[in-house]
């Protein structure tokens, strides 16, 4: 399911320069979302590598969509990881540094529950730095982190080899 999936991301996945600024190759999943059988396809392999998971957490925005639609085919429930601003009542705040910017993850720790099996699932793996924040963010929430699923990792910017220094007991997946 990983290849097909794989595939139909080599075939749907919509390659854009300079957005949303200069020096950025955005790599832009719409096309995918939209395509019936490539979202469950993409979905499948997503929790494909943590069977075991019991909560899906899934990254504002984009990895919202894939997040929600991985937990279904896991059959299990989603957790929303949000930018700051967005979520009433009691937060926990983790910061981190983007490819194009900074920004902050929060979540409701009484959305976690104490024996949490979390899978993060985000589109896109640049630098690491947003994946790795919502690692500590869910572990300060009490849970433990059993992989990090991402639809497109971009190799050149090293991602992987950053999330791996700071979260070495996290595995990585890439469809
Ligand atoms: P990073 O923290 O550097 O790994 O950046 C990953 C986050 O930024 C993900 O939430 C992506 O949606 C977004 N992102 C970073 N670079 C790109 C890119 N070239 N194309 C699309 N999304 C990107």
């Amino acid at each position: 399911v990983v290849e097909a999936a794989g595939q139909q991301l080599d075939r749907l996945v919509r390659v854009q320069p300079d957005f949303p600024q200069p020096g950025v190759l955005f790599r832009d999943l719409t096309p995918v979302l939209a395509d019936a059988m490539a979202l469950d396809l993409l979905a499948r392999a997503l929790v494909a590598p943590a069977p075991t998971a019991t909560l899906v957490a899934g990254i504002e925005a984009r990895g919202f969509l894939l997040g929600a639609v991985a937990a279904m085919s896991l059959g299990v429930g989603v957790l929303a990881l949000r930018k700051p601003g967005k979520l009433p009542g009691e937060v926990l705040s983790e910061s981190y540094d983007l490819e194009y910017g900074a920004a902050a993850l929060q979540v409701h720790p009484g959305d976690v529950p104490a024996d949490a099996r979390v899978l993060v699932i985000d589109d896109v793996l640049a630098t690491g730095g947003t994946v790795a924040a919502a690692c500590r963010l869910l572990r300060r929430a009490g849970a433990e982190v059993v992989g990090v699923s991402v639809a497109v990792e971009l190799a050149a910017l090293g991602g992987r080899a950053a999330l791996a220094r700071q979260e070495a007991d996290v595995p990585v997946s890439t469809v």
